[in-house]
């Protein structure tokens, strides 16, 4: 049967592991360009073969299914080592809220790119000084005629030097009381005049995000998502989609991570079985990974029922936070000594690879809120304990 028409999960599963045993798995390099090519390629690969978006609707590109359909096959990628697509922040961050929240015409002009890997998508939230605080951020969009005029500065704002669009939270009413209520979300173009983007160097050695200095920047009026002076209510969507769905992704990553490094001691290392480092490393890995398994089953429920926001994404994030470091860390501690020479390759591994992931899982407790922020909110919406 055509791929367009399997909604059955286990014809699904079949199909898609039939298409990923014909196919050729792309080897992910290390270097940041290189990789994001790698990447999106692969993106437009799944896109081709009708895999990418199967919970969006058909006006978005997507095959009207659901969150499930997708994380079968988000299960089955994993199961064949293979890489997610590179446009993470717009497929699973940004696009749910479009798709959500958007006017008909902006979905099916934004989002069947997106999902092609033709565009990528950054999301302008912080500020230098609106980070946990989101709601003080004071990026101005002031209405003059049919357009926007945006004036700000965003920072760490991933992979804001390669993406053609971003979802941009800018103060459109600076008197409205509470903060949030004078925000709006707007969609700008980033080739528009007026952008500079100047990516940062992270310990990973990456410099996938970004400060982004909006200066004088024209954005249409048919670029405002939902009503001016509506846009924290997107917003929370967004963030609750980085919490939930985003974990739901990265369990996919992180476990690919732990099979390939798996792969390569089995390959090179004779005495694996019987070294204490190795089942210790595994071992954690493994249960840290069962745990985020069965959290994100709830978290595909709640997708599936579209629930919206819910404190619930914070415990999301939390585990996803445990996993991604315990991870981390036990496979980083496998190199032993050899975890100051990014360039050795003890027991056959890829130190600087495992030396690059460890450093990135510390971020973890940061992007999308930080632990306790997301402690914060379990606190107070979940166990109803008084606010601090
Ligand atoms: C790898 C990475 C990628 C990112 N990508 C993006 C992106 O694409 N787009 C984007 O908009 N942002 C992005 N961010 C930014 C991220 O969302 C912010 O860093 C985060 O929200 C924290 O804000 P802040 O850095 O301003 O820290 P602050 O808010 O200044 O917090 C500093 C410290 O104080 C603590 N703290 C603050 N308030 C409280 C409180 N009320 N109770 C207890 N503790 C508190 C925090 O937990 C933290 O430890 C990214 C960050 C990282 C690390």
């Amino acid at each position: 049967m055509p791929v367009e028409q399997i909604t059955e999960f286990a014809e699904l599963r079949r199909e898609a592991r039939r298409w990923l045993a014909e196919t050729e798995i792309p080897t992910v390099p290390l270097e940041l360009e290189e990789r994001f090519n790698v990447l999106r390629r692969w993106q437009r690969t799944l896109f081709d073969a009708g895999w990418m978006g199967l919970g969006w609707s058909r006006e978005a590109g997507g095959r009207g299914l659901t969150a499930r359909h997708q994380q079968v096959f988000s299960e089955e990628l994993a199961r064949a080592h293979a890489p997610a697509p590179i446009g993470l922040i717009g497929l699973d961050v940004v696009g749910p809220s479009i798709h959500r929240y958007g006017s008909p015409e902006q979905r099916t002009r934004l989002l069947p790119p997106l999902l092609a890997g033709e565009d990528i998508w950054c999301q302008g939230f912080s500020e230098p000084s609106a980070g946990s605080d989101l709601a003080s951020l004071r990026t101005r969009a002031l209405r003059d005629g049919d357009k926007y005029v945006v004036n700000g500065q965003k920072v760490w704002t991933s992979w804001g030097n390669q993406a053609s669009w971003c979802a941009l939270l800018c103060r459109t009413d600076p008197d409205a009381e509470p903060k949030h209520a004078g925000i709006s979300y707007l969609i700008a173009d980033m080739s528009s005049p007026g952008i500079t983007v100047r990516p940062l160097v992270q310990m990973t050695g990456d410099a996938e995000f970004c400060e982004v200095f909006f200066d004088n920047v024209e954005v249409p009026v048919g670029n405002l998502v939902g009503k001016e002076n509506d846009g924290w209510r997107i917003a929370l969507d967004t963030l609750s989609q980085e919490r939930g769905n985003y974990a739901m992704r990265r369990q996919v990553e992180i476990g690919w991570g732990v099979e390939k490094t798996i792969d390569g001691l089995r390959g090179t290392s004779p005495e694996s079985a019987t070294n204490s480092r190795i089942s210790t490393a595994i071992g954690e890995s493994h249960v840290a990974l069962r745990v985020l398994d069965a959290q994100i089953r709830r978290t595909v429920q709640r997708l599936i029922d579209e629930e919206g926001p819910h404190p619930l994404d914070s415990i999301d994030k939390l585990v996803l936070n445990d996993a991604e470091q315990v991870v981390g860390r036990a496979l980083a501690d496998l190199l032993g000594p050899f975890r100051l020479d990014a360039e050795s390759q003890p027991l056959g591994l890829n130190a600087a690879q495992l030396i690059h992931d460890h450093y990135f899982s510390r971020a973890a407790s940061i992007y999308g809120g930080t632990s306790q922020i997301q402690r914060n909110i379990v606190a107070e919406r979940l166990l109803g304990l008084p606010r601090s």
